[in-house]
């Protein structure tokens, strides 16, 4: 075994870099730095030219690529087979994967191959008393649940990064050095097959950099408007809690949460919404929550940078007049 941690990521079909990539990095440079481990880069597959000076940023010591032409796309047989034979040859003691929905069909079919043990839905890393620990998300995110490590065996561990700011830590700076790493993926017949795919059209909440968010306090379909109207005029996205979609206010594809979109956007104004923590996973790492609430004890008001106490009916007609005079 090694002692290196590994951030592992391939083709995950979108351009650019692989999602949460910067996210796993922030997570595994702080984590290997503590503990006095080398941090790696794998990138399975295509990957744009500037990884270099990703990796650079957050102190990678080998960018490992694995070039091939079964792994453009995504295959989860192809993508598994090659994880595992880097891990055969490597040896690292802990692999970080940026949990994508890809990665929940990759990470713990690694570890199985790795003999590894698994973790998913992890926030922070830490090294204490020579043992690592993983912080994790559980329960729907309604609990934080801290792990140790046991023994000397690898570790695979699912990074929930899109609840995770990416933070190229001061100082960090290295020159990666870049290794082609073979592998023989020519027997591995992908088991499952892709026969359509359908891409949702239109903008994705995911990358909206405002959200104006409805729940169950807007009462109905008509004072939804309020919500979009305010959303329109800010130039951002409307969205709603799961009731709020449940009530057929908004389409599903905007509902916010565990079982809706996960955002980040600059600003989050949420209406009529109580602050549940199946609502909030969703989009407690925008940069300003604001909440309208008529019940000062909403939960929503602790997770929120500004609040008003009051009628949601009566306030975003007031905002939305306001941005539109600015
Ligand atoms: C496994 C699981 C997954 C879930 N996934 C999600 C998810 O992805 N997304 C999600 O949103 N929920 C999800 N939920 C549901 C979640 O637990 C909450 O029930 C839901 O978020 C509540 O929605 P809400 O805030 O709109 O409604 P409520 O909790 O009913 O809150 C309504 C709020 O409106 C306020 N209000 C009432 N009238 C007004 C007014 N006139 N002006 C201002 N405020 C007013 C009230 O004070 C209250 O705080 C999930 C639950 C489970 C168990």
């Amino acid at each position: 075994m090694s002692d290196s941690v590994v951030v592992c990521t391939w083709d995950q079909g979108r351009e650019g870099l692989p999602a949460g990539a910067e996210e796993a990095l922030t997570v595994a440079h702080a984590l290997a730095a503590s503990a006095g481990l080398e941090l790696n880069w794998l990138v399975a597959g295509s990957a744009p030219d500037r990884v270099a000076e990703i990796a650079g940023k957050y102190g990678v010591v080998h960018l490992d690529r694995i070039e091939d032409p079964k792994l453009s796309g995504f295959q989860p047989d192809v993508c598994v087979e090659a994880l595992a034979q880097y891990c055969k040859e490597q040896a690292p003691k802990l692999v970080l994967i940026p949990q994508t929905f890809d990665a929940r069909l990759v990470a713990p079919r690694l570890a199985v191959r790795a003999g590894a043990g698994v973790v998913m839905n992890a926030l922070k890393l830490a090294v204490d008393g020579g043992a690592v620990k993983v912080t994790a998300s559980a329960y729907g995110g309604d609990t934080r649940v801290d792990y140790e490590l046991t023994g000397a065996e690898s570790c695979v561990i699912g990074v929930l990064s899109d609840m995770l700011l990416a933070e190229a830590p001061e100082g960090a700076t290295s020159e990666p050095v870049v290794r082609q790493v073979s592998v023989d993926l020519g027997a591995v017949e992908e088991r499952v097959r892709v026969i359509q795919e359908a891409h949702l059209e239109g903008p994705r909440l995911e990358e909206a950099q405002v959200i104006v968010a409805g729940g169950v306090g807007l009462g109905s379909q008509e004072n939804f408007k309020l919500v979009e109207d305010l959303a329109q005029a800010l130039g951002g996205m409307a969205a709603g809690s799961r009731p709020a979609v449940e009530n057929g206010w908004i389409d599903s594809s905007r509902q916010v949460g565990l079982t809706g979109k996960i955002t980040r956007p600059v600003l989050y104004l949420g209406a009529g919404i109580s602050g549940a923590s199946q609502h909030m996973v969703g989009c407690a790492a925008a940069k300003t929550i604001v909440a309208i609430n008529r019940d000062p004890d909403a939960a929503i008001f602790k997770y929120a940078s500004y609040g008003i106490v009051g009628d949601a009916m009566e306030i975003l007609p007031e905002i939305t007049k306001a941005v539109k005079g600015a």
